[in-house]
């Protein structure tokens, strides 16, 4: 406890702080609602298409006449890698964990991390919900998922 090398480290892992969240106007509503715990997808209002990274246009027909809509967030594991060595230093001391590509039931596919379970206990095609995290450094909850069956 005395340590003064400890005594200058931003937190008990002596990382360095993470990297800050960038908003645009297109996305500050999506980052809104995953502050309530809810994930937002894009909806298009001419031809049903459903879509996630927020766009200007629908991927679908290219309208621009796109709404939101909540995800139920229930989805399916894709595909998923385990980071040994983060890309930044801020997470070194969280790994190993898991980034997967999850399918919505909705159909998008969005990039997120896997809480809630080892990296050797995750499966593509496995069930998963919407289990936000709240990153209290970045001032922001964060979307991320974790195994159904831990519900
Ligand atoms: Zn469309």
């Amino acid at each position: 406890m005395n340590d003064a090398k400890n005594s200058t480290r931003s937190d008990p892992a002596g990382a360095p702080p993470r990297p800050g969240l960038v908003t645009t106007p297109l996305t500050q509503r999506f980052w809104d609602a995953a502050n309530d715990d809810e994930l937002l997808i894009q909806r298009c209002r001419d031809c049903g298409h459903r879509q996630h990274y927020p766009r200007n246009i629908c991927t679908g027909c290219w309208s621009e006449q796109l709404e939101w809509q909540a995800a139920s967030g229930r989805g399916t594991v894709w595909t998923f890698t385990v980071v040994e060595k983060p890309g930044h230093p801020a997470w070194a001391g969280e790994t190993p964990y898991t980034i997967a590509l999850v399918e919505l039931e909705e159909g998008p596919r969005l990039m997120t991390r896997l809480i809630d379970c080892a990296p050797d206990g995750v499966a593509v095609g496995m069930d998963v919900v919407l289990r936000p995290t709240r990153d209290e450094q970045l001032g922001q909850t964060l979307i991320t998922f974790a195994p159904a069956a831990s519900d």
